[in-house]
């Protein structure tokens, strides 16, 4: 039987021959199964299906290189504006880990299910095709919904053996222990239930939560893990000074030198953040082709710059994930040019090619995928279209640039994953978009009452507003 054969037409199509992208005019993407079977300016006349796109540029999905997808709707409005003055990194521990976990021990299934539609809904609708996701083992449902929205995921659930449990009067994170061995029996329990092999969409890694929250000798084992199932680890390192500063106390060391003495670093591991790195630290990544995935967003809201450019120029495989508050993809992009071009004070760094590269082709790279990421001859269909039509977005000189300096997630038309159309016309194919962010607004306000109910403060002592109850969408009560 021959597979199913899909033609893409676009107004531009944006090719990858290494070292750099190239836009072909009235090109045809010609998609067999789940791979790109022919790239033409001939005219194609056998096909299933065929897809014209007039006004638009069709570009590699994009590749979410680190996120929590239950944070997006969880944190939204909780971490905007929230005032970190005084105790650095109490965001982390006094807020985001302790909502996290409440949200694991005492949130119902259902509506852990709903607020993960939420999310990859948010997702999917701008673009994002392969996401590498980071959340509590009690949060495996993540991987049902990538399988049911038909997206390609990396599931990391963590791994840990000293949670913190809060911080201290002055602000430094304090910290409980657990027994490293369980969550690796976690983590092998859920590959053993989800993990579809290396052809498949939904794949499970190893993911450490963190230098300061797991100790040496549980790195150790993740590391022998790693080489034994061959399976990539994801870890966030030196995302704050809190984490800096008990690292030095503990062992003297900085966080990226604590992964190299642990063996968590090399081609197979995703370092997130490395904010607060020196250069001898960017000289380990780069020298072990450890990568890194950059999130400008989650630090200019927290009024820090992570510039995208300082670890690309270093020579650091490097990719960009969203953390996890929103999820346009195309912003996250235009975020890292900007906060690099700021940090630098140079307008001519951190350009519209390199950006697409890093949000496509760096981030299939850094998950071991030379078949993602690109629109190539043998690659997998994994694509986007985005519309170019909009006043703002005309007229058009270069399409790459107007992506990435004009447009925005609802400027994108057309997803696919795997050769599988899953959104056409902005439009996501057989889902009920408003039930979905309904039930998963509502679970989101259930979490939240739970929270203020057990203690956990959402707002800023100086924030302005004055919360009213939620408002439920209607048919649904307050649980
Ligand atoms: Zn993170």
């Amino acid at each position: 039987m021959q597979p199913h054969r899909t033609a893409i037409k676009a107004r531009w199509t944006v090719t990858s021959d290494s070292p750099k992208l190239t836009v072909l005019d009235g090109a045809t993407v010609v998609v067999d199964g789940d791979k790109i079977a022919a790239i033409t300016h001939e005219e194609v006349t056998r096909a299933d299906e065929f897809i014209q796109i007039d006004d638009g540029v069709l570009i590699p999905g994009f590749v979410n290189l680190h996120n929590h997808a239950l944070n997006g709707p969880t944190l939204k409005g909780i971490v905007d504006d929230y005032d970190r003055t005084g105790t650095s990194g109490s965001l982390i521990y006094n807020l985001l880990m302790p909502l996290g976990d409440l949200s694991a021990t005492d949130m119902p299934e259902q509506d852990i299910r709903a607020i993960f539609r939420l999310a990859l809904l948010d997702m999917l609708k701008s673009g994002t095709t392969t996401m590498l996701d980071m959340w509590r083992p009690g949060h495996r449902i993540f991987l049902d919904v990538a399988r049911e929205f038909g997206v390609r995921a990396y599931g990391a659930p963590y791994v840990l053996s000293s949670p913190p449990t809060g911080v201290n009067r002055i602000g430094q994170p304090t910290y409980g222990s657990a027994d490293g061995s369980d969550s690796i029996a976690n983590f092998k329990s859920i590959f053993n239930e989800y993990d579809e092999g290396p052809q498949g969409r939904i794949r499970v890694v190893l993911g450490p939560h963190g230098t300061d929250t797991c100790s040496a000798e549980l790195l150790r084992r993740v590391r022998a893990t790693a080489d034994e199932m061959g399976v990539l680890i994801t870890i966030h390192a030196a995302q704050s000074r809190a984490e800096v500063s008990a690292i030095e106390t503990r062992y003297g060391m900085t966080p990226i030198e604590y992964l190299q003495s642990t063996g968590i670093v090399g081609p197979d591991v995703v370092a997130s953040h490395c904010v607060y790195t020196s250069d001898q630290d960017l000289d380990i990544l780069r020298d072990t082709g450890t990568s890194v995935a950059s999130c400008p967003m989650t630090f200019a809201r927290g009024g820090l710059t992570a510039p995208f450019q300082r670890f690309s120029d270093h020579g650091i495989r490097t990719g960009i994930g969203t953390d996890g508050y929103g999820f346009d993809y195309i912003e996250e992009l235009r975020s890292a040019g900007l906060v690099s071009k700021l940090r630098m004070e140079l307008s001519h760094i951190a350009p519209a090619a390199q950006l697409l590269r890093a949000g496509t082709e760096s981030g299939a790279s850094a998950l071991g995928r030379d078949d993602l990421g690109r629109i190539q001859v043998g690659a997998k269909a994994d694509l986007v279209a985005v519309d170019l039509g909009r006043a703002a977005l005309q007229p058009i000189r270069d399409p790459i640039k107007n992506v990435i300096w004009y447009a925005t997630a609802s400027d994108v038309s057309t997803v696919m994953v795997d050769g599988r159309l899953l959104v056409r016309g902005g439009k996501p194919l057989g889902i009920n978009e408003k039930d979905i962010v309904s039930a998963g607004a509502d679970a989101t306000y259930r979490l939240w009452e739970r929270a203020e109910r057990s203690g956990i403060r959402l707002d800023s002592a100086s924030s302005p507003i004055q919360h009213q109850p939620y408002q439920m969408a209607e048919g649904h009560t307050h649980g």
